[in-house]
């Protein structure tokens, strides 16, 4: 039987109504479990209580602190499932993919739109299924398993915010998907994966600027200081409102020329960025410490920046470190 290890973080899967009448997580570890007594039948599972919280309070210092958790029991175990909440789970998943890299056994996150002790929840068949993809031979990498989709942790992104079908692989192919309780696999693991490798360094100091029309350039000279990049989501394949001669120009020039990187993405759902399509684009793209996101989700593209600041020496480290693909996150 193989040995699983349940890591149990909080979110919807194990919440309650508290007195004031929202939800927050109640449940333990253990209590999961007990919820659904039929994987007792699939593997050997232990469970660790890493956190209780929604997944809005979940951010670097917790991803950390799982990857520890990971780490520590690799060697015990042969895949590692962790319950978390929906709302943040495609930035924990990515955050996953790039701070545990080449892992031939399985970390899989699972969650719920409804609490466990629900009697329509979508809870028991998610930890249910996250549990045997873990335990299946074919399983590999960071993934996150919801709804009967495995999809890569570098892929995911929350669609909707109340249906089971909550989450989709963006323009990649799911890793594999559950017919009832048969899994189908469509992605192999790539040849040559392993060693494990672990990396726990993160620059959480990047922000997101979502471009509007009007919008004013000098809120972004006002971001130095505070962040060491500056992600720009554009609209279309990108571009900047007022081309080479406009003040956003200007403003992300001088950004870059104080040795800092930005990153264009785009606000459209699919097919990512091309910064060389437009004139409104191609001067930007040209300024050194301008990278383009491509087809990374928005929040593949946030935490692998974090990432990369925290594993690189210099600007030029972290430019190569973004741009290397990781996991498929990149196509
Ligand atoms: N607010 C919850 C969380 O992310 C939502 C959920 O788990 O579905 O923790």
């Amino acid at each position: 039987m193989k040995r699983i290890l349940l890591i149990a973080t909080g979110g919807t899967i194990a919440s309650r109504p508290t007195a004031a009448g929202g939800l927050a997580p109640a449940l333990t570890s253990a209590e999961l479990l007990a919820c659904v007594p039929e994987l007792a039948e699939v593997c050997h599972i232990d469970a660790l209580q890493l956190y209780n919280l929604d997944s809005t309070n979940i951010g670097p210092d917790q991803w950390i602190g799982m990857v520890h958790a990971v780490r520590d029991h690799y060697d015990a175990y042969d895949g590692f499932v962790i319950t978390h909440g929906t709302d943040t789970m495609a930035y924990t998943a990515a955050a996953l993919a790039y701070m545990i890299q080449r892992s031939a056994k399985p970390v899989v996150l699972t969650g719920s739109q409804k609490s466990i002790y629900n009697r329509d929840t979508d809870a028991r068949n998610n930890l249910y299924r996250a549990v045997l993809y873990a335990c299946h031979p074919a399983a590999w990498g960071v993934q996150l398993v919801f709804d009967g989709k495995v999809i890569l942790g570098t892929r995911a992104r929350k669609i909707r915010t109340k249906s089971f079908n909550a989450f989709s692989s963006i323009d990649y192919p799911d890793t594999a998907e559950f017919r009832d309780l048969r899994l189908v696999p469509f992605l192999p693991m790539p040849a040559g994966y392993g060693p494990v490798q672990f990396q726990d360094r993160l620059d959480p100091a990047v922000f997101v600027l979502r471009l509007v029309p009007g919008m004013r350039a000098d809120i972004i000279p006002l971001l130095a200081g505070h962040c060491n990049a500056l992600i720009l989501e554009s609209f279309g394949v990108g571009g900047l409102p007022g081309g080479d001669d406009g003040p956003l120009f200007a403003a992300v020039r001088d950004w870059c020329a104080a040795g800092r990187l930005a990153v264009f993405t785009t606000q459209v759902p699919h097919e990512g960025s091309d910064l060389a399509v437009y004139e409104v684009g191609r001067a930007a793209k040209a300024l050194p410490g301008v990278l383009e996101a491509q087809d990374m989700t928005p929040e593949a593209a946030a935490v692998k920046l974090m990432w990369a600041l925290g594993q690189a020496a210099d600007r030029d480290e972290a430019a190569r470190l973004f741009l290397t693909p990781v996991q498929f996150d990149l196509a």
